[in-house]
């Protein structure tokens, strides 16, 4: 069974923009780039997989899951675009805010705390005030929020825009190390590095329907 497989998937707003009958599928362990403007409809298509929003057409699962099921829901993790905090919150309560969300017990997300934020290289600061924190720090926070239920997919909408190059760099090299112990990652991004450095296949997507899908190195090559 596909990761994320998704058929003829539509979302249509009432101003006619959105995505149009999107077709893909990703397997287990892949990182697959959904590449594009903004405007594209990027965050759509995320949002109806994750359950956010329905579609008007077409039909999705997560692992074999009908999308917007509990049991889909309970095997994604999901970095929106733009992730804002309370920011009077500490980076600890941030993440155990969201391990509520998902229902954990508490002693089972005290355990789990210290070594999310050494996962994603906040460690120490861990009881600091988010407002504190530097924007690479606070997208690095999102990632360790959207990584509390150990998720087997990953969605992250554009993760590293807002983000300096070393910002970007420090992302980069989680989600590496997430893809080598079997995360399989959703990227969506305008930018054609990340997409290149981490994704093994990816689509182009423009004006809401996809132009061009397939191996990075092969839809990069076409011209
Ligand atoms: P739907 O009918 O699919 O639910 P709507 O067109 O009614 O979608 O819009 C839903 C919400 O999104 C509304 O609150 C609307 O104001 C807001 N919205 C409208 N246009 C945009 C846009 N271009 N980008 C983001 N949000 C928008
Ligand atoms: P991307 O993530 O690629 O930047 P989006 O999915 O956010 O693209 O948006 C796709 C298109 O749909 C854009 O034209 C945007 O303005 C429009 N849009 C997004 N949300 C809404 C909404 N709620 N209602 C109406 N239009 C929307």
């Amino acid at each position: 069974v596909a990761a994320i497989e998704a058929t003829g998937l539509t979302k249509e707003y009432t101003n006619g923009r959105g995505c149009r009958d999107v077709t893909i599928s990703v397997g287990k362990g892949e990182a697959f780039g959904f590449l594009g403007p903004n405007g594209a409809g990027k965050s759509t298509f995320v949002k109806m997989l994750v359950g956010l929003i329905n579609p008007s057409y077409g039909s999705a699962t997560i692992l074999g899951h009908k999308i917007g099921s509990l049991e889909a829901k309970s095997l994604i993790g999901y970095l929106p675009e733009l992730y804002r905090y309370q920011e009077w919150l500490t980076g600890e309560e941030v993440i155990r805010l969201h391990a509520r969300l998902c229902k954990m017990e508490r002693s089972t997300a005290d355990q789990r705390i210290p070594e999310l934020l050494e996962k994603v290289g906040i460690g120490r600061r861990g009881r600091d005030r988010v407002k504190h924190y530097s924007k690479g720090m606070q997208q690095r926070l999102g990632l360790a929020c959207a990584l509390v239920n150990d998720p087997a997919v990953l969605f992250l909408d554009e993760p590293s825009s807002a983000l300096d190059p070393i910002g970007r760099m420090e992302v980069r090299s989680i989600l590496e190390n997430l893809k080598k112990k079997g995360t399989t990652i959703f990227l969506n991004s305008h930018l054609l590095e990340d997409v290149e450095l981490l994704c093994d296949r990816m689509a182009l997507l423009n004006d809401g329907v996809i132009l061009r899908h397939g191996k990075v190195s092969e839809v990069l090559n076409k011209r």
